[in-house]
């Protein structure tokens, strides 16, 4: 038998690149990261679940089916830095509103489940290493320009050589 603690996912949605974008961020990040996360790990999170049961996962998932999102074309510009806790990552110095929007979407939906999901501001980021020192923030050399049209709930899975991640439902936009 499953105790409560093993029934519960740590789960979050987020957009997944295909191949071809996640060969562009990570040729990116590998210019300015010494220990990069592995190019399959690579994703930009929508809204963090955090640890939830199958009954607030299911809650979610209908409420994701509900959202109406469009596709968008988001432009990976810039790097950025959150030196505090050693974050190197790439985004877009300009979000499109129907990322800001899909974002604001899945965190109604969130509250629609009895679920206190946390509110930080929403900053659209790709992390390319968890293990930065000196982060750097300024232009990429080359935009990586992403057509976004679906979202997915992925769930983060620790191993002994560190998180993976496995999408568990997608949705198209
Ligand atoms: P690890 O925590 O093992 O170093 P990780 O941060 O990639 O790896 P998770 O903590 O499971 O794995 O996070 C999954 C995704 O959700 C990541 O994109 C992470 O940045 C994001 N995330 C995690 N915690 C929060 C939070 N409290 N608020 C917003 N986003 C979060
Ligand atoms: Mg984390």
């Amino acid at each position: 038998m499953t105790t409560p603690a093993e029934a519960k996912r740590r789960l979050f949605f987020a957009l997944w690149p295909d191949e071809a974008v996640r060969r562009q961020i990570a040729a990116l990040s590998r210019q300015v990261c010494k220990r990069p996360v592995p190019d399959a790990n690579l994703h930009l999170t929508l809204l963090f679940l955090g640890q939830v049961d199958a009954a607030v996962e299911t809650c979610f998932c209908a409420a994701a089916a509900r959202v109406q999102g469009v596709p968008f074309t988001v432009s990976l510009d810039r790097y950025g830095g959150w030196a505090r806790k050693r974050i190197q990552w790439l985004g877009p110095s300009a979000p499109p509103a129907a990322l800001e929007e899909l974002a604001d979407a899945l965190y109604l939906a969130g509250t629609k489940c009895g679920f206190e999901v946390e509110k930080r501001p929403f900053v659209p980021h790709v992390t390319l290493s968890r293990k930065a020192k000196k982060p750097i923030t300024g232009p990429a050399p080359a935009p990586v320009v992403w057509h976004a049209s679906e979202f997915v709930l992925a769930e983060s899975v620790p191993s002994p050589n560190g998180v993976r991640y496995v999408v568990r439902e997608r949705w198209t936009l």
